[in-house]
C-alpha cells in the first residue's frame, strides 16, 4: 500500500518535510518514503490511498493517562473542589472505588476511542487498579490496535493510614497482592498484540500514605524484569515537605534515593523541580511527562519545561485525567504547552511548534522504550502515523505545516490513523471499535456510579430548571 500526495513531517534525524510525499507500507513497516511520483513509478502494482491536502506525521504518544477517569470528564468543574486531598479522597477515589469492572471498561473504551480519534497511537496508563479488571482492559487495548504501557497500581498503605485519610476501600489493596497482581499481569499480557502492549508498575506518588520501602522493591523488580515504571512526582507544592521528613532536600532527590530515576521510568508532572533536580533528571535519562493542560487547569506549576529540555531531560507530553483536563486531545495540549512555556519565560520563542512536536513523538517513543522502531517516519520503522486533513477554514492557508499541526489543528481534524501498518481510522471512522455502543454504554451508566459512590453536587453552580 502507498499513501500518496501528502505533506510528510518525517521527524527523521534531518527533520525533513516531504512535499507531495508518499509512504509505502508493507506489513507493519515503512519500506519506502519519498516523492509520490517516484514511489508510484517504482511500485506500479501497489494499491494507493490519495492523501492530497493532508499533513502526515508520526502518531502522537501520550505519556500520562488515567483511563478510568474519562467517565469522570469535567467533574473537577462541578461545585467547589477545594484542596487536592479533598478532590482525591472526597471525590475521585469514592467514584473510581465504586466502579464495577464494566464501569472501568466503559471508561477505558471511551478513553482509547477518544485518543485514537485525536491522533494518539500510544500511551502510558499510570494507575490501573485491579478492581477495574486488568484482563478486559488489556484485551481492549489489543483489539483497538493502540500501543499501550499499562501501569498497574502498586501501593503500601496501612489500614490505619487508609482510614485516617478517608482513602476509599475500593481503591485499596495490600502491598503483597498489588505486586503479585502486577507480576501476574506482566506474565500474561506483556508483549501481547504483536508487542504493542507493555505492563508497567504504576505508583501513585511518593506521599506520606505509602511506606517508602515499597519504591525500592518495585524499582528492583522493574529492573529485574525489564519493566517500565511510572509515578506522579514533584507535582504538588508540599511534595518537598515529604522528602525533607525522610532526609532528602527535594522530592526528586527522594526519588533518586529510592530507585525512581532511570531509563525506563516516566515521572508525571515535575512542576516543582529546581535546578538541582533538573540535573538529576537529566543524568540517568529519566523521562518526564509534562502535563501542561492539566497543570494549568489545576493551577500547578508551570513546570520548567524548557530548562528540562535544555538540560537534556527526555520530556514528553501527557493529558493526565479528564476530571480536570477534560480531553485526551494531545494536539490541544501541545498548543497549551507552547503557550504556557512562552508565558512563563516571557519569550515567544521559548517553546516552538517543532520542539513540542518532537516531545509528543520522538520523546514519547523514548519514554515508552520503543524509539528504535517508532516516533519518526523512516524506512525500516513501524508504520505508525496520523494524517490531518487541512481542507477546513481554520487550517488554511498552510505556511508552515508544523505550526498548522500544533497551533491550528484540533484532535477532530485527524482523518486517518495507521498503527503497526494497520489502518485503524479512515475518514474519522475507527474501524476497530464500535463508537456508538461505547458512547451509549457510558451515557447509560455514569450517573449510577455517582449514586453508588454517594458523591453529590456533580452539577453546575447554576440551577437546573
Ligand atoms: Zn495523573
Amino acid at each position: 500500500m502507498i499513501f500518496t500526495h501528502a505533506t510528510i513531517l518525517t521527524m527523521n534525524p534531518k527533520r525533513e518535510i516531504v512535499e507531495n510525499g508518499a509512504i509505502r507500507v508493507k506489513g507493519d513497516r515503512i519500506t519506502a518514503i519519498g516523492k509520490t511520483t517516484e514511489l508510484v513509478t517504482d511500485h506500479p502494482d501497489d494499491d494507493t490511498i490519495n492523501l492530497s491536502g493532508h499533513i502526515v506525521m508520526p502518531g502522537l504518544i501520550d505519556t500520562h493517562v488515567h483511563t478510568a477517569q474519562c467517565m469522570l470528564r469535567g467533574i473537577s468543574e462541578c461545585g467547589t473542589v477545594g484542596e487536592f486531598s479533598n478532590w482525591l479522597f472526597g471525590r475521585i477515589f469514592p467514584l473510581q472505588g465504586s466502579y464495577t469492572e464494566e464501569d472501568a471498561l466503559a471508561s477505558a473504551s471511551l478513553c482509547v476511542l477518544e485518543m485514537l480519534k485525536s491522533g494518539t497511537t500510544g500511551f502510558v496508563e499510570c494507575l490501573l487498579a485491579e478492581r477495574y479488571g486488568i484482563d478486559a482492559i488489556a484485551e481492549l487495548c489489543v483489539e483497538s490496535g493502540i500501543r499501550a504501557a499499562l501501569g498497574k497500581v502498586v501501593m503500601d498503605v496501612s489500614p490505619a493510614t487508609r482510614d485516617k485519610l478517608g482513602w476509599h476501600h475500593g481503591m485499596w489493596q495490600t502491598r503483597e497482592s498489588a505486586i503479585e497482581g502486577t507480576l501476574a499481569a506482566h506474565d500474561t499480557w506483556d508483549g501481547a498484540g504483536d508487542g504493542r502492549l507493555q505492563i508497567w508498575f504504576g505508583c501513585r506518588s511518593a506521599e506520606p500514605a505509602n511506606n517508602p520501602s515499597l519504591f525500592r522493591e518495585v524499582s528492583d523488580l522493574a529492573q529485574e524484569r525489564e519493566m517500565g515504571l511510572t509515578i506522579h512526582l514533584a507535582e504538588l507544592p508540599h511534595d518537598n515537605d515529604y522528602a525533607r521528613e525522610h532526609g532528602y532536600r527535594t522530592h526528586v532527590e527522594f526519588a533518586q534515593g529510592h530507585g525512581l530515576l532511570g531509563e525506563r521510568i516516566v515521572l508525571a508532572h515535575c512542576t516543582i523541580a529546581d535546578d538541582g533536580d533538573i540535573q538529576l533528571l537529566a543524568e540517568p535519562s529519566t523521562s518526564v511527562s509534562h502535563n501542561a493542560g492539566n497543570n494549568a487547569a489545576a493551577a500547578w506549576g508551570p513546570a520548567r519545561v524548557t530548562d528540562m529540555l535544555d538540560a537534556g531531560v527526555n520530556v514528553s507530553i501527557g493529558c493526565d485525567g479528564a476530571p480536570t483536563n477534560a480531553n485526551m486531545d494531545l494536539l490541544r495540549d501541545l498548543r497549551i504547552a507552547c503557550h504556557t512555556a512562552r508565558q512563563r519565560a516571557g519569550n515567544r520563542s521559548a517553546l516552538t511548534s517543532e520542539t513540542v512536536l518532537e516531545m509528543a513523538t520522538l520523546n514519547g517513543a523514548r519514554a515508552l522504550g520503543i524509539h528504535s522502531y517508532a516516533g519518526s517516519l523512516e524506512v525500516g520503522k513501524k508504520a505508525d502515523f496520523i494524517t490531518i486533513d487541512t481542507d477546513a477554514p481554520h487550517l488554511q492557508p498552510v505556511w508552515n505545516p508544523v505550526a498548522t499541526a500544533v497551533f491550528a489543528a484540533q484532535g477532530g481534524d485527524v482523518d486517518t490513523v495507521v498503527i503497526d501498518g494497520q489502518i485503524i481510522m479512515r475518514k474519522r471512522q475507527v474501524l476497530t471499535m464500535d463508537e456508538e455502543a461505547i458512547l451509549d454504554n457510558v451515557r447509560g451508566r455514569f450517573r449510577d456510579v455517582a449514586y453508588r459512590a454517594g458523591v453529590e453536587g456533580l452539577t453546575s453552580a447554576w440551577p437546573s430548571v
